[in-house]
């Protein structure tokens, strides 16, 4: 038997026996899935918990809460970001966690303005998993950096026993660089932006859930997995305004629109018929009981473009393959801060809420 320990001069000064859980997270006092669906569990988590506890004085660049912190280093400022990816199953149509874990970080960079750079990449392995399997992970990894124009610069591989991981969980981080004069965030959307998004939504999700074990179901869409760096620079270099960008992944369009709705203060107004939702997409959702609006994406982005600029992006997008079904979808005014509306095609209006939680887990 061991002996218990004596008190370590090493222990931590914060008081952890009387440590008390903030108030709103006590309804939930253990993790639950839904703390990692990007919904407003995983808000909770952000806002009450790692936001307080990481906060330094000048927390700007983490209290934005965008999709990357931007930080100034010197007279240049970079866009600083990453991401885990644990998707189940690893293999989908359309792609893997291989260029998921490249392409989501390239995102996220991309939709602060920045260039995407350099990426590195942590791998987190379980014991018996195929070495020809990580063998085509990384092959993908490396052709989809190559495709994004990043470069992978630096890694880390840890072995977990066979039962404690699911075969490969990857963390990315990566950094970008923002352009000068370039100043976009969730909480920059006011009153008259147009609100475009960039072609088909609830691919990547339903092409997860279609493989997902137990869960099978036949259907024709592939994940739109995609790097969006270079649509976003041109649309940055031709001159149009965006103040807002984000990737509609977990908690889709719905979870996006909320965010940059709360983050801004101004209201979201949608007309829902206009949201691009593919027919096989609206079929797999009918029978989930999923909203296409709360289901992921991989390759889409959600603008917040000056009206007088509207045109223009739109025009640019869908000369972009990874635009080219890009659509106004709606407006952002003064009425109802916080509160996205959607008209809906018979006419009426709903609330369209910041879901709950992912609807279906780990599709990222
Ligand atoms: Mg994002």
């Amino acid at each position: 038997m061991s002996k218990p320990m004596d008190p370590s001069p090493l222990q931590p000064a914060v008081d952890l026996a009387n440590w008390s859980c903030p108030l709103p997270l006590r309804d939930s006092p253990h993790i639950v899935m839904g703390h990692g669906g990007g919904g407003r569990l995983s808000a909770e988590l952000v806002e009450h918990l790692f936001v307080p506890a990481f906060s330094s004085g000048d927390d700007s660049a983490l209290a934005r809460l965008g999709d990357s912190a931007v930080v100034a280093v010197g007279a240049e400022r970079l866009a600083f970001t990453t991401d885990s990816y644990v998707v189940r199953p690893r293999w989908f149509p359309g792609g893997s966690i291989g260029d998921l874990a490249v392409n989501g970080t390239v995102n996220d960079l991309a939709m602060m303005g920045a260039r995407p750079l350099y990426l590195t990449v942590g791998f987190i392995l379980e014991e018996g998993l195929e070495v020809a399997e990580l063998g085509r992970i990384v092959e993908v990894m490396g052709r989809a950096a190559r495709e994004a124009g990043v470069t992978i610069v630096a890694g880390d591989t840890k072995v977990v026993d066979a039962g404690h991981g699911d075969g490969v969980y990857i963390n990315t981080a990566g950094v970008g660089a923002v352009p000068a004069g370039v100043t976009i965030g969730p909480e920059l959307a006011r009153p008259g932006d147009v609100v475009i998004v960039s072609g088909p939504i609830g691919m990547h999700g339903i092409a997860v859930l279609s493989v997902r074990d137990g869960l099978e179901f036949g259907s024709q869409i592939a994940s739109d997995s995609a790097p969006l760096g270079d649509l976003v620079a041109e649309l940055i270099d031709a001159g149009v305004q965006i103040h807002a960008l984000r990737d509609p992944t977990r908690g889709g369009v719905a979870a996006t629109l909320n965010e940059i709705a709360t983050a801004s203060q101004v209201g979201v107004h949608i007309e829902e018929r206009q949201v691009p939702v593919p027919a096989d997409v609206r079929a797999a959702c009918g029978f989930l009981g999923l909203d296409p609006m709360c289901v992921a994406n991989e390759g889409k982005l959600v603008a917040f473009v000056a009206p007088s600029d509207a045109d223009r992006a739109l025009a640019l997008m869908h000369s972009h393959r990874h635009g080219t079904g890009a659509v106004i979808v709606g407006e952002v005014t003064a009425d109802h801060p916080g509160v996205v509306v959607a008209r809906t095609a018979i006419g009426g209006t709903r609330v369209v809420d910041l879901p709950l939680a992912e609807q279906l887990p780990r599709i990222c």
